[in-house]
């Protein structure tokens, strides 16, 4: 995602392409595969000013200590610009199978908690058991760290009602999971994996080929940009870079160029089926109808933004679920969440001190509107939280302020 408001943020925000002046704003995640050409200081920074929400660190290639100052790298570069970039370790694991699934990853679980990545991606995973069993050993490592499953095996396509019920997300991943089940089922099979993500509201990252072409040209192809849009019609959270940002001739415009093109597709999002129909399933909770209630309020009323109030992620997550045109702004004292966010379709994050008193998270509450740049003074927003405040899963709560 990147937002480029000429007010309140600072110039990093703008991108010049050609002598345009490009100003977007987008709901869609980009994730980054970054590689031999994008491990660069220079590369990283451009590639978030392009609009990389994450950063995958494959660790099929290159080894721990690369990784380990990689990652530093866009620690800081994040930092400087004030822009969440997530870090998602990618662990081949099964690949180097020997013995029980959770001896492969251990070593590889390990690293990923001490390099305290966002996001953990499990390779060749086939079962719900084998996510069990992964979560059951990194909880004693690293409690509640994400795991997204790669669904690239045909077992794991068969079962995988059960993984999204047990993961935090999912990758389709196109390119190993074509070899397993022939290339012409992947279509289908994409639709039908986005879909089952999205109807239980966690995040899928559609991956793969998506802009290929630009690891040699500096355009892609009529089909791939078709590709993108099309992923982001399906209802993908987030689309996937892989060679176009690891060793393609044009990583940062392989962002930008994705960027565009899902900015484009998101205005013809179906809006209404998601929101008033339910076409994404309406769970008979209060957190979730209250959730979509905010949206529904949002829309009629012409709000400018959503805010949520989060300590672990779970009230902004549940919004994003209901695919609101306005900005999901999420107000968050961690940056643990604000790093975790960043997957999350429509979330723009904000991280502030403790909050206590409800007075203070409406007060806070105009106040990241404002900051963002998205909300300007006398404009509606919507807040939404759960009382009580720190106790986290119950959103509850519904105000609508001016600011
Ligand atoms: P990989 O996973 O890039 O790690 O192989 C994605 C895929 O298989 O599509
Ligand atoms: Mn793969």
């Amino acid at each position: 995602m990147i937002w480029c408001y000429t007010t309140t943020r600072s110039t990093h925000d703008i991108i010049l392409m050609g002598n345009a002046l490009v100003i977007m704003r987008i709901h869609s995640k980009i994730v980054c595969t970054l590689g031999p050409v994008s491990s660069s200081p220079e590369i990283i920074e451009n590639m978030i000013k392009a609009g990389m929400d994450i950063a995958r660190l494959n660790l099929s290639y290159g080894n721990y200590e690369e990784h380990a100052r990689t990652i530093s790298i866009i620690r800081s570069i994040s930092e400087k610009l004030g822009e969440p970039a997530g870090v998602m370790l990618d662990l081949p694991g099964y690949k180097r199978r020997r013995g029980g699934i959770v001896e492969v990853f251990r070593d590889q679980l390990e690293f990923a908690s001490e390099q305290d990545a966002d996001f953990i991606a499990l390779s060749f995973i086939t079962s719900a058991e084998q996510v069990s069993e992964i979560r059951d050993l990194l909880n004693t490592i690293d409690p509640q760290k994400p795991l997204i499953v790669k669904i690239e095996q045909e077992k794991a396509l068969e079962n995988s009602k059960g993984i999204i019920e047990v993961s935090d997300g999912i990758m389709v991943a196109r390119g190993d999971l074509a070899l397993e089940i022939s290339i012409e089922k992947v279509p289908l099979a994409q639709k039908r994996l986005i879909r089952e993500a999205n109807q239980r509201g966690k995040p899928v990252i559609t991956a793969t080929q998506m802009l290929e072409s630009m690891v040699r040209f500096p355009q892609p192809t009529r089909a791939e940009a078709t590709d993108v849009s099309n992923a982001v019609l399906d209802g993908s959270d987030a689309v996937m870079l892989s060679e176009e940002t690891a060793i393609g001739k044009y990583p940062v415009e392989s962002v930008a160029m994705m960027n565009r093109i899902a900015m484009e597709a998101e205005t013809a999002l179906p809006y209404h089926e998601v929101l008033e129909i339910g076409s994404y399933g309406l769970l008979p909770e209060v957190d979730d109808a209250t959730a979509r209630a905010a949206c529904q309020i949002a829309h009629q009323i012409d709000a400018k933004a959503i805010i949520t109030f989060t300590a672990g992620g779970t009230t902004a997550m549940r919004v994003s679920k209901y695919r609101p045109q306005q900005p999901i702004i999420a107000v968050t004292p961690s940056q643990k969440v604000v790093n975790r966010l960043t997957l999350s379709w429509g979330v723009v994050s904000v991280k502030k001190h403790e909050f206590n008193v409800l007075e203070e998270v409406f007060e806070l509450a105009k106040q990241s509107a404002l900051e963002t740049g998205i909300v300007k003074k006398g404009e509606l927003i919507v807040i939404t939280a759960g009382i009580p405040l720190k106790v986290p899963g119950q959103t509850n709560l519904l105000k609508v302020e001016r600011v």
